[in-house]
């Protein structure tokens, strides 16, 4: 008979899910707590630097002002809401002042104008400001599969923006670039670059977004349990109030949501794990 075979698969399931989800709830207020205290430690101005500095370094919850700002390098429109939503929703939400540098325009297809609109919007979004919004075009960087960006030029540009904004925190893509996007894989080698060649203002610290093989890219919150136990300095699980922040955030990336989720994957773009989970290591 296959009813009792299909009713016990189902119970099953339900169970799986209700473990998890029980499972989440309890570890969720942990990681919440380290991620503060880390944030904490990381971005404390240091001693007269600025007003609301936390005593010792830690913060408890809710972060205070005063923190240095937080800085998410990306190579096109789009990154910011496709890859680090669930990073930049829990900084704003921990009081962080996040900031954007996007290297390109996102000018492969002819729509560099249209993406640059839906990364502002996106952005608002998110939480960040628009006056922390930069989109440098650069025309030796242009948006494009099969063009090598010059690391020197890449890396030059990060730095001169890092120290212009005093950024205590720098998260970017890892070696596999999440997609494999070269331009993404590019702005990962810059900013190692300058990690190595200790360029990088005092106490300036980097956090590179962890790529993940296909099949993990999209068990979407079932994915967790192996994020949880794999090695990392930072992991950002949202809530489901700020995963539909980080929807809402998606939906106005049109160009990118009609490319890449409805040309290419076509199921998968409610189960995508960077729209629920983000786990970053330091390099
Ligand atoms: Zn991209």
């Amino acid at each position: 008979m296959e009813t009792p075979g299909l009713a016990g698969a189902g119970l099953l399931a339900a169970a799986l899910c209700l473990g998890l989800s029980l499972w989440m709830r309890k570890i969720s207020g942990e990681i919440r707590g380290r991620e503060r205290q880390r944030l904490g430690l990381w971005l404390a101005p240091a001693a007269g630097e600025g007003e609301g500095a936390a005593a010792g370094g830690g913060l408890s919850p809710p972060v205070t002002g005063g923190l240095r700002p937080a800085l998410l390098v990306i190579a096109h429109p789009d990154d910011e809401c496709m890859f680090f939503a669930p990073a930049a929703v829990r900084l704003v939400g921990c009081g962080v002042p996040v900031r954007v540098l996007c290297l390109s325009a996102g000018n492969f297809y002819n729509q560099g104008e249209i993406r640059k609109k839906e990364l502002l919007e996106s952005c608002g979004a998110l939480g960040i400001s628009l006056s922390h919004i930069t989109v440098l075009d650069h025309r030796d960087l242009p948006d494009h599969p099969r063009v090598q960006w010059d690391r020197d030029l890449v890396s030059s540009l990060i730095l001169r923006y890092i120290q212009s904004h005093h950024i205590g925190l720098v998260l970017t893509f890892d070696e596999g670039g999440v997609s494999g996007h070269v331009n993404h894989i590019a702005v990962y080698y810059a900013v190692r670059k300058l990690c190595s060649e200790r360029k990088l203002p005092v106490g300036c610290r980097v956090l590179v977004l962890e790529s993940t093989n296909i099949i993990r890219k999209y068990i979407s919150i079932l994915d967790l349990p192996i994020s949880w136990l794999r090695p990392h300095d930072m992991i950002y699980i949202l809530s489901s109030e700020e995963y539909q922040q980080a929807r809402v955030s998606n939906s106005f990336c049109v160009l990118c949501y009609f490319l890449f989720y409805i040309l290419f994957y076509p199921p998968c773009c409610v189960l995508e794990k960077y729209s629920h989970s983000n786990l970053h290591y330091i390099p």
